[in-house]
């Protein structure tokens, strides 16, 4: 065997080894309490439409949040989501990567409430604000988010933005119920209790951007 394709061998078992690139998005989802199958279900079909690859990262403690290129905060229960993440500390590895990374993340319902207690964004929430007589209900909203949309908007014991709401994406009547604040999106209903993908494919195309 020549020395010439000796050194040709070696250069395909080099090759061999190398990782596969991949274009491969990994999106976090915290996963203590609230509408996380839904979500993934969205994710899933978001990415599909997109033509985007992705996997879903559950989030339950610390370590699992490293690396992510996206993060959705599902809703439920602010308060119980708190007390369930405290003893992993998976919040705060949450809020450090938001803050650090600038990372895109979708907040809704009580992941709204947590980004704005946790000053992540400007906007003051309100939490139950719509009283027991609307606690949930389902109403036509108006989007604008690459363009104007109607949307169902899916509101369960929501909560109400109050103010320093400086750039509204969603409106029910004249009140503002979603907001986009640099790379953080909050919003009062549930885009994952429905088939209308924007919010997600949002998310998605931030990341691989
Ligand atoms: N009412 C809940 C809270 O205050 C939020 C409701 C929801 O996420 N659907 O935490």
């Amino acid at each position: 065997m020549s020395s010439q394709s000796i050194s040709e061998l070696q250069t395909v078992d080099m090759k061999k080894c190398m990782p596969v690139a991949s274009n491969m998005l990994t999106i976090g989802l915290a996963m203590l309490q609230g509408a996380r199958h839904e979500h993934m279900h969205s994710l899933f079909q978001a990415a599909e439409s997109l033509e985007l690859e992705i996997e879903i990262r559950e989030l339950r403690k610390s370590s699992d949040v490293e690396g992510i290129d996206a993060l959705v905060l599902p809703g439920v229960e602010s308060t119980a989501m708190r007390i369930a993440s405290r003893s992993e500390d998976l919040y705060s590895a949450i809020w450090e990567l938001i803050e650090n990374k600038k990372i895109p993340v979708l907040g809704t319902c009580a992941g709204a409430i947590l980004l704005s207690q946790q000053g992540l964004i400007d906007t003051k929430i309100e939490r139950n604000a719509f009283g027991r007589q609307r606690e949930s209900f389902q109403s036509e909203i108006d989007v604008e988010l690459n363009g104007q949309s109607k949307f169902q908007g899916v509101f369960i014991r929501a909560p109400r933005f109050t103010k320093g709401s400086k750039s509204p994406i969603a409106w029910l009547d004249n009140e503002i119920v979603g907001v986009l604040e640099n790379n953080i999106m909050a919003l009062t209903f549930h885009p994952e209790l429905t088939d209308d993908l924007k919010f997600h494919a949002w998310l998605l195309n931030e990341a691989s951007e």
